[in-house]
Order: structure tokens, then sequence, then C-alpha cells
């Protein structure tokens, strides 16, 4: 590639490792030219999947939305910043995973809630009740008896139960 600092045409690789548990390469390089040294790095170009909505339209897929609805649900819990991210680069490669070029919108959705679930089981519920837009409040007390059934659900977040 060509040197940064002088524009020449040559530049040679002095070192190459792997680094970042292995996803990325980082390379220093050397101009021929000036001498100035400098670091590149290198990873895979992971294209996710377009998203299909509800109503049939496409759009790219969209972190920032994905994040901002969790943090939107996670809003004054008790869940640290690093374990949202966590989340929201499982739920990357959940999709990924899936070898589909497209992925509906609502897949995404569940992925979410499954997330949300792990994390804290009130912004699940939020998340959840305006998601699945419960119809009516026994269909929500309903979705909530059943969650209280799943093991290792407490429906006392202080566990004293
Ligand atoms: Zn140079």
């Amino acid at each position: 590639m060509h040197c940064p600092f002088c524009g020449a045409n040559d530049t040679r690789v002095t070192d190459s490792r792997l680094v970042a548990e292995g996803d990325q390469v980082r390379r220093r390089r050397q101009c021929v030219t000036c001498g100035e040294r400098f670091t590149t790095y290198e990873t895979a170009e992971l294209v996710m999947p377009r998203v299909v909505k509800s109503d049939g339209t496409r759009e790219v897929f969209d972190e920032v939305k994905l994040r901002a609805g969790m943090l939107r649900a996670l809003e004054k819990r008790p869940v640290s910043a690093e374990s949202i991210e966590a989340a929201v680069e499982r739920i990357r490669q959940n999709l990924r995973a899936r070898g589909e070029r497209e992925i509906h919108a609502r897949d995404i959705g569940e992925e979410v809630m499954q997330a949300l679930k792990r994390l804290d089981q009130v912004a699940y519920i939020r998340f959840a009740s305006v998601y699945r837009s419960f119809q009516d409040i026994d269909e929500f007390r309903a979705e909530i008896d059943r969650l209280a059934q799943e093991p290792g659900f407490s429906a006392d977040p202080t566990g004293a139960s």
C-alpha cells in the first residue's frame, strides 16, 4: 500500500501478527522511500443480512437502532454497558450464523427478547410488552405467568423468594 506520509508506492511489511484473539492481523510497515513506519489492521468484512420489514420493504441492518431499542428497555436498570455490548455482539453473531442474506425484522425482535431475558427481567417485560403489543391485560398477565414457570426466572428480582 501507499505510504501515508510521502505517498510512495512501495512500503514493506516488517512485522505481522494476530491480535484481538485472532480476529485481526496487525502489520507494521515501513516506507522504502522516506523510512516512516506505520501500522495497519486487517479484519474480515462481515456483511450483515438485510432486514425485511413487516411491510415487505428491505433495509440495511442497523446496529445503532438495535442498541437504542435495548437501551430504552434497559433504562435505569442495573445492567452494565459491557453486558449490553456483549449482548449486542451475540445478537449480531446469531443473525450472521443463520447464513441468510435476508432476515425478518421479527426474528431480530425475538433475538433481542432472548438477550434481554438473560440480562434483566424488567427490561424483558418492557420490551416484550411493546414488541408483542399485548392486546389486553390478560394476555400480558398470561405472559408473566408463563415466565414465572420457567426455571431460573425469578418473579422477585431481589431473589428473596
Ligand atoms: Zn514514505
